[in-house]
């Protein structure tokens, strides 16, 4: 089995794929990071749920993993001026969703994939070319610059947003293929921990400073930092390319975000210095060709990170495959890979393009509804809701961030529920007000049936 790409998710799948039996070459095109130190300034952490722990679960290597993580069980909302607010996620402390250093958490996968003593991780390959009528692949070398023409039997494209293999599938057979570059980037800056690794902040939540069209957030990394990230359009009034000079920036975060400046004291100069990065939505269709190829992870489904799935579902992704290679064939040699591929991309797709959805609309709640009072109350309504109805409504952000449920019953379970919560706030002042025998009523319509449908579905 050849993989290419061993960022998160491919170096899990290498893992699983070793698990099940095979011998696997894994070609990634950068320098083993735990040899060299990573940049500055890109995605340091993130924040990782049910769907992601599920499948490092499954193979027995989440225990060592959570060592490293930190649970968040809320959001942490900073206001301009007052104290900030907490918002739990879940029903309790139960129900969090954790901050793990993204490149840690890429050693250990990699260097579980290596345990397995059938992965070979083939560093600096950077895959150029994939000739799918020849079943060869070539790569460059980044030292040598080198090139080397290599025969493939099966190939797994994990190589992230911008896959070589899924351009292959677009160019030569005319898969679907579409990139949405979101208008807005971002930029991280780093709140060092403070004396004898304390955290400056509270270590357990999601720091959210939402300012309408912009928003900073803050997740806390295990030895007392924390991750900022500034979202903000790429042009425009207000932009990355009008904060153009030390005073603009300087001015920028002392008005917009006060209680910030006196915990990194040198934002300006990593403002200044950090890059701006990008966000993409990639839809595909199919993910497959034939035997030969499959796409998983951002290759497949690159998604705004608004909604923190992006991992998530690329390590759903590694889950859902290893369930039907398992279902497929006792005897591996037997298994059809043509149509496990095909089952796969069909089955997935529809939940890709949900989460890709999901994410781009909690963008607008983040930065914007989070401190709106409408907003607020009708949370506080479904908070009612879902501990009046346990297991009956269930929220948008609990389905898709502490379920298995499909992204596709989730995003759909979220559109019944905005017009349920409509519907019993209008004419309420106060969330206690809520009317229950209404609620009871309008969530029996719809909802209840279709969470039953998707509960035994998962
Ligand atoms: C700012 C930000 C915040 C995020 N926050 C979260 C979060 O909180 N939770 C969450 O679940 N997700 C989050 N994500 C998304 C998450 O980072 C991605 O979904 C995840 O990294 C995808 O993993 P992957 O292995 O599919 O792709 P990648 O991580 O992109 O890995 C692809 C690998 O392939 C290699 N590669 C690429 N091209 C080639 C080639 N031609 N030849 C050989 N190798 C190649 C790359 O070097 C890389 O190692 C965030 C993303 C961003 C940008």
């Amino acid at each position: 089995m050849t993989v290419v790409g061993a960022g998160l998710v491919g170096s899990l799948l290498a893992t699983v794929l070793a698990k099940l039996g095979f011998e696997v070459d894994l070609f990634e095109r950068r320098v083993d990071m735990r040899k060299e130190a990573i940049s500055a300034g890109r995605s340091i952490n993130l924040a990782m749920s049910v769907r992601g722990l599920y499948a490092l679960e499954k193979l027995g290597v989440h225990e060592q993993i959570m060592t490293k993580a930190i649970a968040m069980p809320g959001r942490i909302i900073h206001p301009i001026s007052g104290p900030t607010v907490f918002q739990r996620y879940g029903k309790d402390d139960s129900e969090c969703i954790y901050s793990i250093s993204r490149g840690e958490l890429n050693k250990m996968l990699m260097t579980y994939a290596e345990s397995t003593e059938k992965v070979k991780i083939h560093f600096q390959e950077k895959l150029i070319k994939a000739d799918l009528d020849k079943k060869t692949l070539s790569f460059q070398n980044d030292k040598t610059q080198k090139e080397i023409t290599t025969p493939f039997v099966r190939v797994f494209g994990t190589d992230g947003s911008a896959s070589v293999l899924r351009h292959t599938l677009r160019d030569d057979f005319g898969h679907e293929e579409s990139e949405s570059l979101l208008s807005h980037g971002y930029k991280e800056l780093n709140m060092a921990c403070g004396p004898h690794g304390s955290f400056k902040m509270e270590k357990h939540g999601l720091h959210i400073w939402p300012r309408g069209s912009y928003m900073l957030i803050a997740l806390p990394n295990y030895e007392g930092s924390f991750t900022c990230t500034l979202f903000l359009s790429n042009q425009g009034s207000l932009s990355f390319e009008t904060l153009n000079s030390q005073e603009k920036i300087e001015a920028f975060f002392r008005e917009q975000f006060p209680d910030v400046v006196p915990l990194i004291p040198d934002f300006v100069e990593q403002f200044i210095t950090h890059p701006t990065g990008q966000m993409v939505t990639v839809k595909a269709y199919p993910w497959h060709h034939s035997d030969d190829v499959v796409l998983l992870g951002d290759a497949a489904h690159a998604i705004v990170p608004f909604f923190g799935q992006g991992m998530n579902c690329g390590f759903e992704d590694v889950a859902v495959l290893w369930n039907m290679i398992l279902k497929a064939a006792p005897d591996l040699k037997k298994i059809s890979w043509g149509p496990l591929f095909e089952e796969f991309s069909k089955s997935r797709k529809p939940n890709g393009d949900a989460i890709a959805d999901l994410a781009v609309n909690n963008f607008v709640e983040m930065r914007d509804k989070v401190a709106d009072k409408p907003f607020l109350m009708a949370k506080e309504v479904e908070k009612i809701l879902e501990k009046e109805f346990p297991g009956e409504y269930m929220s948008r952000y609990r389905l898709v961030s502490f379920s298995r449920i499909p992204y596709r019953i989730a995003l759909e379970a979220g559109k019944l529920e905005d017009e349920i919560l409509s519907e019993l706030c209008s004419g309420i002042k106060e969330a206690c007000e809520v009317d229950l025998v209404k609620a009871k009523r309008l969530i029996q319509i719809d909802l209840i049936p279709l969470l039953r449908r998707a509960f035994q579905e998962a």
